[in-house]
This record gives C-alpha cells, sequence and structure tokens, in this order.
C-alpha cells in the first residue's frame, strides 16, 4: 500500500512535475534536477537509518531476487563457501540463486531454539566449517511468505563467528531499527516500505567492495555501483522520486520510531484476534511472528474462498495467501493504518459468527 501524500505528488509529477510544465518520466538523468533528487534520497535514507559514512548508499535498477546472484558474485570466490540461514521462502529462493555461483551451507535458522540448542547449533556450523571462515552468513530478517521473523539480529550468534552478515530486508526495512553496524550488507526491494517496484536499495560497508569475481556483469558489480554513484548506466527515475516521497511521509510522520510502534500495534491487534477465535489459527511461535506479514488459515475446510469474496466485497483487498501457501495473508506495511486492521477484524468476526 502506497501513503496516500506519496501517490497524490506521483499522480502531479506525471503531469507537471514541479510546475516546469514536464512529466517527470521526461526528466533526464543528467539533469541538475536529477542530481538533487539522489542527494535528496541519500541524506534522507543516511538520516532515517543512521547510516554513516562507512557505508555505501547504493540505488539499483532490480529488484532484490537480483541480488541473490551479486551477493556470491560480489562475494563468494571458488574457494570459499557462505552460509545461509533459512527461515522461509525468501532465504531458500536466496541459496538457491547463490548455489550456481559457488559453494554454500544451508543451516536451519537458529530461531526457536533454547540457548543450550543455539550453542549446539553454532558447534555444528563451527565443526563443519573447520579452520574455514564462511565468506559471509546471509539470511532474510522478515520472511514475507511464511511471516516469520528473526527476532533478534543474528550478530548475537554471531558474535563468536567473525564473518559478514549479510541480510535481506525487503519486507522489514523502515519498519523497524535495524542495527547496521552488525551487518556488512543490507539490501531490500523498493516496493513494500520503500516506494514502488523497479528499485532496491544496498547498504554496504566500504571495506567489503573490490572483491567481485571478474566475470561479474558490470551492473551487479557492486563496486562499480558505488563508483558511478547508482548512476551506471540509465536510472530508473520513477521509482527513485517514489523512493524520495515515501521517505518524506515517513519523517513527517515521525520516522522508524514511528513506524515500529506502528508496526506493533497493527499486529498486536490480529494476533490477538486471531488467538482469541476459533476459526482462525496462525501457527508461527509467538517469539518469530512477522510485524508486517500475518498468513492465518480457517480450520474449517472450503470457507476460504467465502471469507476471501466477503472481505474483497468490503473493500478488503488482497489478502489471498502466496500461491505456494494457501490460506490468509495480511501484509501489513507502513502506510496500512490501524482501521484497515480493525476493518479486517471486523470482518473476521462477523464471519465467524456466521459459520461459528
Ligand atoms: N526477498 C523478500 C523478503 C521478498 O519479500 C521479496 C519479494 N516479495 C524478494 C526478496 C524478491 O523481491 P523482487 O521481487 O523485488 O525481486
Amino acid at each position: 500500500m502506497l501513503p496516500g501524500p506519496v501517490q497524490e505528488a506521483l499522480q502531479q509529477s506525471l503531469v507537471d512535475f514541479e510546475g516546469q510544465g514536464i512529466s517527470l518520466l521526461s526528466l533526464s538523468h543528467r539533469s541538475e534536477r536529477f542530481d538533487a533528487l539522489m542527494h535528496s534520497v541519500q541524506t534522507r535514507l543516511r538520516s532515517l537509518l543512521e547510516i554513516s559514512d562507512e557505508y555505501e548508499i547504493l540505488l539499483c535498477g532490480f529488484g532484490a531476487s537480483l541480488h541473490f546472484s551479486a551477493i556470491p558474485l560480489n562475494f563468494l570466490n571458488e574457494e570459499g563457501v557462505a552460509i545461509y540461514e533459512m527461515s522461509g521462502y525468501w532465504s531458500d529462493r536466496a541459496a538457491d540463486e547463490a548455489e550456481h555461483f559457488g559453494r554454500i551451507w544451508r543451516f536451519q535458522a537458529p530461531l526457536n531454539v533454547s540457548d543450550a540448542a543455539r550453542q549446539q547449533g553454532m558447534e555444528v556450523r563451527e565443526q563443519m566449517l573447520g579452520p574455514e571462515l564462511p565468506a559471509y552468513v546471509h539470511y532474510c530478517s522478515n520472511e514475507t511468505i511464511d511471516g516469520v521473523s528473526w527476532p533478534t539480529l543474528p550478530d548475537q550468534w554471531y558474535g563468536e563467528f567473525p564473518c559478514p552478515v549479510i541480510a535481506d530486508m525487503s519486507s522489514d526495512i523502515l519498519s523497524r531499527p535495524i542495527h547496521l553496524d552488525a551487518h556488512a550488507m543490507v539490501y531490500a526491494s523498493a516496493q513494500k516500505n520503500l516506494g514502488i517496484t523497479g528499485l532496491s536499495l544496498a547498504l554496504i560497508r566500504k571495506d567489503m567492495l573490490g572483491q567481485a569475481r571478474s566475470q561479474t556483469p558490470r551492473l551487479l558489480n557492486y563496486e562499480v555501483l558505488a563508483d558511478t554513484h547508482s548512476i551506471p548506466n540509465t536510472p530508473p527515475v520513477f521509482p527513485i522520486f517514489a523512493l524520495e516521497q515515501t521517505l518524506i511521509w515517513i519523517e513527517k510522520e515521525g520516522g522508524i520510531a514511528a513506524m515500529y510502534a506502528r508496526a506493533r500495534q497493527r499486529s498486536d491487534l490480529l494476533y490477538s484476534f486471531i488467538d482469541a477465535s476459533e476459526l482462525y489459527m496462525n501457527e508461527v511461535p509467538q517469539l518469530l511472528r512477522s510485524l508486517l506479514n500475518v498468513p492465518f488459515a480457517l480450520r474449517q475446510p472450503g470457507l476460504t474462498d467465502p471469507f476471501l469474496a466477503g472481505a474483497e466485497e468490503r473493500g478488503l483487498l488482497q489478502l489471498q495467501g502466496h500461491r505456494s501457501r494457501g490460506g490468509v495473508r495480511a501484509s501489513l506495511y507502513n502506510a496500512m493504518p490501524i482501521e484497515g486492521v480493525i476493518r479486517l477484524t471486523e470482518w473476521m468476526r462477523e464471519f465467524e459468527q456466521q459459520h461459528g
């Protein structure tokens, strides 16, 4: 969901960009105005996410999925090994792609385990790797499809494990603090909390640059992206403007702290409703539940389609679960007002009474 003011700014920019008599879509990326736009985006991101000068901010004209390939090409050499923490659908896709380029270990993410089990997991990792240090460890902070989120950052587990940590934060960036210092790289598609599709963001610690394999395509080489200030070729001007407008909206709304508070409020309301009901269920352990994506199922067979149809009639749209999982999924990104969740729970209550 896009915030209303962002949608209006995009609409206006198409017809007449800042009173210049031309559409934003006609703006040259070689213009001073575009330079100012890039500067504005970088400055706002640095401030909102507290990004230090140690990190490059890269705007990439592709989605998170292409980072799945770019990451091993940039950071994993032919002899090395990388760890992939498996927590759901997207971490699995990232590992599948990395496997084309090098040796990886897939580990079950130490998410819902006791301290003893976690310790044992770390020992297994150390034994498997022997004296070899992994090139990096990759994890997905919020599994969009499974509704699973890491409760704390993996650096807590990798404190004794000195290797770069890389996170796919596509579906939770800008909804909570990110502790960037614990990461060598954080990346995210734009179309959830950063505006619209056609763009992704990569924050990379500068000392990580310069390791890309020689056959790495130029546009996937993070060092090239840094050296060209994210303009290695014609950049996607419209999604970059959408990002700027989204950042301005977040600033006005109170920044990350406000986004985080709202995310907790929205998801608390929905989870407590689900947990109290006899019809709906979410099986993700409490500690791991996502604040952004709430998948749930109906316990009685045959009721999912009528539930979704009734929801649609009430203006509650796009609630069907991912095609790989079925069921229902409420995606509660930054722009979703609490009223959206209230209306959803009202419909859930009414439907449960009808079929109780
Ligand atoms: N990672 C996560 C966590 C996602 O949610 C998505 C998309 N929903 C992707 C990666 C893939 O992003 P894209 O489609 O922009 O390549």
